[in-house]
């Protein structure tokens, strides 16, 4: 029987790190894969491929030139849904290769088919129905396994009209209408960029609020440029059924007795862990009701040689994350070192246009009764911004009273997930409202918005 140092279940962003980060230590590392090709949900249904889309689609429809041309401006007429694919499949094709190459070149074992615990020690992999399965055992286990769509029994999904956000990457056709079931990051990222298609769309959304965990100046602006281009909210709305009518239309029900007539449903309120096929019980361990397990703060299950990361230890369930716990986990289970928490970290959402966010709220802040100050920027004020001509974006900090550091740092429009890293570097390291004032950044830039931004908080502090 083989036998590992750490041996990983899932090859997403959080398996592969824990295992790459293994390697490295010189330790004996395998990843066991049930798909085809490594790089998980994100190379094959999410983060990659709807960035992808996102960048296909502004480009095509000449978005980021229409403050200039103006709205009917296109780079390319009839858009269709292969034009969006083609580059899809060269992005991801050369994804998954440096993948490939990045595990072999660590000397990261790759075992395919599904695995599931014999005991504590051991895995067994089943590569496909006729195979014969073999077991694996290993001194550290990390589950990296993820997340699939949320797909609730009174949803008719088909693949065609109803779809779940795996599926709306095959989609044959694209339509004149959509309507997006569910208002967190996916379903808003993918809603805005069919509407940069010029597809009419709607959201329905259960809370009063979309993404609530963002800033609520932030989340004001980004709702008034959504309305601005048409797009339909239905907030405080929840849906009780959705069926196509003989027309071939599709028919969202909604509980309050609204109704959304569209040619497209996209559901995409929230995801479920995969750990149903994991038999949980041999090592004592169970699941939340939406497949999700619990880890301290080193990642440790509550078997302590068990590691659980990525999205399927829930929130905040990105990429970026899950690669940074992945190392963590890997680094806590065989050096003797120890590892800080994870707590400061950007949140990006590639929606049109982008948000992204470090550090706090004004409404945390408030809550917690920190007293701030809050600086803001336009980046219409920017040189850059009239050369790209932007009418969106802004930048917003939040200063702390007491001693003039950074507590937070806002933005949506154009850039504003490269555009956080500055904010968030300054916060991580203490800065203050002087090191912008005193700071020379680079002319014509959307950084200078910070500079602006810091003007504005310091004006009002002088007041
Ligand atoms: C539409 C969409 C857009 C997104 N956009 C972003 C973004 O812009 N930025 C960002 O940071 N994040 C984004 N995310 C989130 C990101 O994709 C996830 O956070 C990330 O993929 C989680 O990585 P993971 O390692 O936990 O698991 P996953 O990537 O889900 O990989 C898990 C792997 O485990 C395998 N597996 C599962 N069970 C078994 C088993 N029993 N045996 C063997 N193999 C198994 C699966 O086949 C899969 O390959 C997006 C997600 C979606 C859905």
């Amino acid at each position: 029987m083989q036998h590992y140092d750490l041996l990983v279940i899932g090859s997403g962003p959080s398996g592969q790190r824990a295992a790459v980060q293994a390697a490295k230590l010189g330790r004996r590392a395998a990843v066991v894969e049930r798909k085809r090709v490594v790089g998980g949900n994100a190379v094959h249904t999410g983060t990659i491929p709807s960035k992808t889309l996102r960048e296909t689609v502004l480009n095509l429809s000449g978005w980021r030139e229409r403050g200039f041309y103006g709205k009917a401006y296109r780079v390319k007429k009839d858009i269709t849904v292969d034009d969006l694919k083609e580059r899809l499949e060269m992005t991801l094709k050369h994804e998954i290769e440096v993948m490939q190459h990045q595990l072999m070149r660590n000397g990261v074992e790759v075992i395919r088919g599904q695995a599931h615990f014999v005991d504590p020690h051991t895995v067994r992999v089943t590569e496909s129905k006729d195979a014969e399965p073999v077991d694996y055992t290993a001194d550290y286990i990390v589950v990296a396994v993820g997340t699939r769509p949320h797909r609730p029994s009174n949803i008719p999904f088909d693949g065609r009209k109803i779809m779940d956000s795996d599926q709306i990457l095959k989609m044959q056709k694209l339509p004149r209408t959509m309507a997006v079931i569910g208002g967190g990051v996916i379903g808003i990222e993918y809603a805005t960029i069919f509407s940069a298609l010029d597809i009419a769309v709607t959201v329905v959304e259960a809370r009063e609020q979309l993404l609530d965990f963002v800033d609520a100046e932030i989340i004001e602006e980004f709702q008034h440029h959504m309305r601005d281009r048409g797009m339909v909210m239905r907030l405080g709305e929840s849906v009780s059924d959705v069926r196509e009518d003989k027309d071939g239309k599709v028919i969202v029900q909604l509980a309050s007795g609204r109704r959304v007539v569209t040619d497209l449903a996209l559901f995409a309120a929230g995801r479920q862990g995969n750990t149903d096929m994991l038999q949980l019980d041999k090592v004592d361990l169970e699941a939340d009701k939406r497949g999700r397990l619990e880890v301290n703060e080193h990642f440790q299950t509550a078997a302590p040689h068990i590691y659980a990361v990525g999205d399927v230890i829930g929130f905040p369930a990105l990429a970026s994350t899950s690669m940074e716990q992945g190392r963590r986990a890997a680094r806590h289970a065989l050096t003797e070192e120890t590892v800080k928490r994870l707590e400061n970290f950007p949140i990006g959402i590639y929606s049109v246009p982008e948000i992204s966010m470090a550090g706090r709220t004004e409404q945390e802040l408030k809550k917690a009764g920190i007293p701030f100050e809050s600086g803001v920027a336009r980046f219409r004020e920017t040189a850059r911004g009239q050369i790209l001509g932007l009418e969106q974006g802004m930048l917003k900090m939040l200063f702390s009273l007491e001693d003039r550091t950074l507590l937070g740092v806002h933005v949506v429009g154009e850039g504003a997930t490269e555009l956080v890293h500055i904010g968030h570097a300054v916060m991580e390291l203490k800065g203050t409202l002087e090191y912008f004032i005193e700071s020379v950044f680079n002319y014509p830039t959307l950084a200078e918005a910070y500079k602006v931004a810091a003007l504005d908080a310091w004006n009002r502090l002088s007041r």
